[in-house]
């Protein structure tokens, strides 16, 4: 079973989410909280080159393949780790196919502030484990419904708590 990087983000911030999402679920594009997702991948890093595709399973906002450094930009910090996760997973797709890639940058420019995610044994462990955990949760019925304190910036709100 292949995911992609946004579904591993998911499985860190709400199972329930990543099981929505894998089932063809989708939030509404008009949702502000994507949009200004949208705006930011879009503005953040004109100078740079943009938008490189790495298989199926997600797109570089920016690479530097040189250096081995990736980059990744979000409007906000996705809870429990998973904008970390997701880079890792970029991560481990390159180095396995043999383009060597010693860390991901997640900028953040809402914050003015970046998170660097090495690459080593113990990341390539943590992604083994999050697609291990990916394919039991959507191998199984949805997880039920828990209220969270960052239920009502999620997309999928009305969706669980209509
Ligand atoms: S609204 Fe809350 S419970 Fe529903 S998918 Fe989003 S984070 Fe999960």
């Amino acid at each position: 079973m292949r995911f992609i990087g946004k579904e591993l983000n998911y499985l860190h911030v709400c199972r329930r989410k990543l099981w929505l999402f894998r089932h063809g679920i989708r939030p509404e594009p008009e949702n502000e909280l994507v949009q200004l997702g949208m705006l930011l991948g879009e503005s953040s890093f004109r100078r740079n080159e943009k938008e490189i595709a790495i298989g199926e399973i997600g797109v570089l906002d920016w690479a530097d393949f040189k250096d081995g450094v990736i980059h990744e930009t979000k409007h906000g910090v996705s809870p429990g780790g998973g904008d970390e996760a997701q880079v890792r997973y970029y991560l481990a797709f390159l180095n396995g196919r043999g383009i060597p890639a010693r860390e991901a940058v997640i900028h953040y420019p809402l914050r003015r502030d970046t998170v660097t995610v090495p690459w080593n044994d113990e990341a390539a462990e943590m992604v083994d484990a999050d697609l291990v955990s990916c394919e039991l949760v959507v191998s199984f019925p949805p997880p039920a419904a828990e209220r969270k304190p960052y239920c009502k910036r999620c997309a999928y709100e009305e969706v669980c708590f209509a």
